[in-house]
């Protein structure tokens, strides 16, 4: 059987790996960190959610992205100074304005596709990962937003996926510890949430006894094909290595771009930073004032995950900012006072802040195909999606690339 490596060892890399393991191939994961899981797949919202599955390529997006340009408080932050990577990216996101609607989707097609592999995977490997199926609820405050969401909604169901309309008093009823005003909203029962972390984690431990070698600490430096095979040049913190597989799939978030570029292909990812709290309810008040369903505030652009009894997962926030990965105080109270407003007794005297880069495309679709050289595959830039994507896009990959080794 074929020897295929994987550089990335995060929720593309590892489902990538247990896909093709299980058709038989000999697995190598390399990642840059000790453990898997430590970038973008490390604390992001928590959320498997079709109901977000939208596109951003909008005429609206960009008129709501300047405006926000001019508040500090606002979800999105752009910094001005230009650079060809944003600049480009930016371009590209508007030339796909009119894939908006297929865009949409094939994206939730995807979502719906992913559920049934992700569950069933762990359960087989008996990965707790803090699953919670109490659907994802998204909420409005005014009429223009959620005539807007009546819209997506109908799109969504295009895909095959059914969000009900719910009113002011539904909200109330589907989560009580939810406070303040709010016009309407969606609530979609098949959604559901776990902790990235875990099931990455959990799933690449199932990886190895099933035979992968998985690589940790080692950076991979430079890909070199030749006609029957990929080199791979890494290097740990003394030494350097060469590596010799027959295929590589690609899977390295925000890296991916750079690592594709360096055997002929253009895979145009921008670094999108997003922050998130995880704040421990360490009392049992706490416990009960958290809520329990997920969910999507859309005008804050803010989602939130129950993780187990003791911990609530806040996110959002959308920064242009290239590979910047600092956690700003400015950036994460909007998020504490968010859960202040909407859920006054929870304590957040404690809250572990977060930041990560979604690998963003600028179609916001992800990349799962062959590049120019045969033996190089891609599986990566699943933005804002990766966690409610993955299992559907390792699967769609391992058949592209068996059907590539039948010729
Ligand atoms: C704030 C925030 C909230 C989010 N919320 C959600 C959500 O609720 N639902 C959802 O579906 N998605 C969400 N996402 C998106 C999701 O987390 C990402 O799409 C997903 O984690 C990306 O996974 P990945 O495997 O592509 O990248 P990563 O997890 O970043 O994995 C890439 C790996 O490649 C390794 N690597 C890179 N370069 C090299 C190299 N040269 N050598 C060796 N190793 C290398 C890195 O170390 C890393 O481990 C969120 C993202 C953020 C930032």
């Amino acid at each position: 059987m074929k020897s295929i490596a994987i550089i990335g060892a995060g929720i593309t890399g590892i489902t990538t790996a247990y896909c093709l393991l299980k058709q038989g191939y000999q697995v190598t994961i390399f990642d840059k960190n000790r453990y898997p899981a430590m970038e973008t797949s490390y604390a992001n919202g928590g959320q498997l959610s079709a109901s977000n599955a939208e596109v951003w390529n909008q005429a609206s997006t960009i008129l709501k992205g300047i405006r926000w340009l001019f508040n500090s408080q606002a979800p999105l932050l752009f910094n001005m100074k230009p650079s060809w990577h944003k600049l480009s990216w930016i371009t590209e996101f508007i030339s796909h304005i009119p894939h908006y609607e297929e865009n949409t989707i094939q994206t939730v097609q995807l979502a719906i596709r992913a559920r049934q592999s992700l569950i069933y995977w762990a359960r087989i490997e008996q990965i707790d990962f803090d699953y919670r199926n109490q659907g994802i609820l998204h909420i409005y405050r005014n009429a223009t937003d959620f005539a807007h969401a009546s819209r997506v909604t109908r799109l969504l169901a295009r895909g095959g996926l059914i969000r009900q309309p719910v009113t002011a008093q539904d909200i109330r009823r589907i989560e009580p510890t939810l406070s303040g005003n709010f016009y309407g909203g969606f609530f979609t029962d098949s959604d559901s949430t776990g902790d990235i972390h875990k099931y990455t984690s959990g799933l690449a431990a199932a990886c190895e006894r099933l035979g992968a070698t998985l690589i940790f600490n080692q950076q991979v430096q430079q890909l070199t094909c030749h006609p029957q095979q990929v080199t791979i040049s890494s290097s740990d913190q003394y030494n350097a290595f060469e590596h010799h597989f027959d295929q590589l799939v690609i899977c390295a978030g925000v890296a991916s771009r750079h690592l594709a570029a360096q055997v002929g292909d253009r895979i145009n990812i921008y670094p999108v930073k997003g922050y998130s709290i995880t704040i421990p309810l360490l009392d049992t008040l706490s416990q009960s004032a958290a809520p329990s369903v997920s969910l999507l505030d859309d005008s804050a652009k803010i989602v939130t995950s129950r993780l187990g009894i003791d911990r609530l997962r806040v996110a959002g926030t959308a920064e242009f900012n290239g590979f910047n990965t600092d956690i700003r105080t400015d950036r994460v109270l909007p998020l504490i006072k968010w859960v202040e407003d909407l859920f006054p007794n929870v304590n957040t005297r404690q809250t572990i802040p977060w930041t990560g880069l979604r690998p963003m495309m600028p179609n916001m679709m992800p990349k799962v195909g062959h590049g120019h050289n045969p033996h190089i595959f891609y599986n990566t830039g699943h933005g804002h999606l990766g966690w409610t994507l993955a299992p559907a896009t390792a699967e769609w990959i391992t058949q592209i690339i068996n059907t590539a080794n039948q010729h």
